[in-house]
């Protein structure tokens, strides 16, 4: 990914920060901001978009910006649209998540898919590359925010990122090639991810993404409510492991389907800032080892 000139994902409202540094506090790359004046301020093509200074700050000076608002334009222009959905939203909408894709199709979105049936996709082609090419490492890359950090601050870790597309990418490659019927369809992703723009960006792949959290806000702003709208099933097909792909370990027990054993060859580290600690000293422990060819 270039990431010079990547698009702006938070926003800083000045006139609403008392200068406290939380937001440094908890960056885990602090030099995107810059403490030194009356406001914190920061330089977007230094921010790896994890979202962590948004929760930090009690004051409300720190927004996520998602394409929530050019896509409620387009669809209700009657623009062709496909939802993409990430299982996250089970826990963002309760026991209610089936009737959040019965609200989409009120607004007018054509269908919606449930990404693991695309992590299923991704966990075949981390599987198929190490069957090919053997390689001493493998760093798993379904979060784009992972992936601007190596590739910003860790590069000599880029040779082992999997060559993979994500789970969000196999799914819209999976329905332009098998569902004809949606040819010509926008593509919105729906999850907690503001960095998943960036993806879009550096792939070509994907025109709206849009956070839980923005719909949320529309149907609190509108006085509307999900209870209201009938539960609809997912399109396309479903599936079988990797519903548990964005719960903790849930990458490894999708792959355990096929290799038994790789929780004992499998570093799994979650969380902020371990990650980004672990990825720090990694390179060093891989230098004497050979990158894949
Ligand atoms: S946490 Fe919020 S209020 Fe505090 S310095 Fe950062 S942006 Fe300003
Ligand atoms: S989104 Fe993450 S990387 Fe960017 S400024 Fe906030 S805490 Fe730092």
């Amino acid at each position: 990914m270039n990431y010079k000139g990547l698009r702006p994902i938070i926003q800083i409202i000045e006139d609403k920060c008392v200068n406290c540094h939380r937001c440094i506090m908890v960056c885990p790359v602090k030099m995107c901001n810059n403490g030194s004046g009356n406001v914190v301020t920061f330089h977007s093509e230094l921010c790896i978009g994890c979202g962590a200074c948004i929760n930090a700050c009690m004051h409300g000076a720190r927004i996520g910006v998602d394409d929530f608002d050019q896509f409620i334009q387009d669809v209700k222009a009657k623009i062709n649209m496909v939802a993409i959905v990430a299982p996250a939203i089970a826990v963002s909408f309760g026991g209610e998540y089936l009737r959040f894709n019965g609200f989409l199709k009120k607004l007018g979105v054509k269908a919606v898919f449930d990404v693991s049936f695309g992590a299923e996709l991704t966990v075949k082609s981390y599987l198929n590359y190490q069957k090919k090419k053997k390689p001493p490492m493998i760093i798993a890359q379904p979060c784009p925010t992972l992936v601007s950090f190596i590739e910003m601050y860790r590069p000599e870790l880029i040779p082992f990122l999997a060559p993979a597309d994500s789970p969000m990418l196999h799914t819209m490659k999976m329905i332009k090639r098998y569902f004809p019927q949606y040819a010509g369809c926008k593509f919105v992703a729906v999850s907690p991810c503001y960095s998943k723009r960036r993806e879009f960006d550096a792939t070509g792949f994907g025109d709206y993404n849009v956070t839980f959290k923005s719909f949320q806000q529309y149907l609190e702003d509108t006085h509307d409510r999900i209870e209201k709208y009938e539960p609809a099933a997912y399109d396309g097909p479903q599936a079988e492991r990797a519903v548990l792909f964005s719960t903790p370990g849930g990458l490894m027990r999708t792959v355990e389907r096929y290799i038994a054993d790789v929780t004992a060859k499998t570093r799994k580290i979650e969380g902020s800032p371990e990650v980004y600690h672990y990825l720090a000293h990694l390179g060093r422990s891989m230098e004497n080892r050979e990158p894949p060819g």
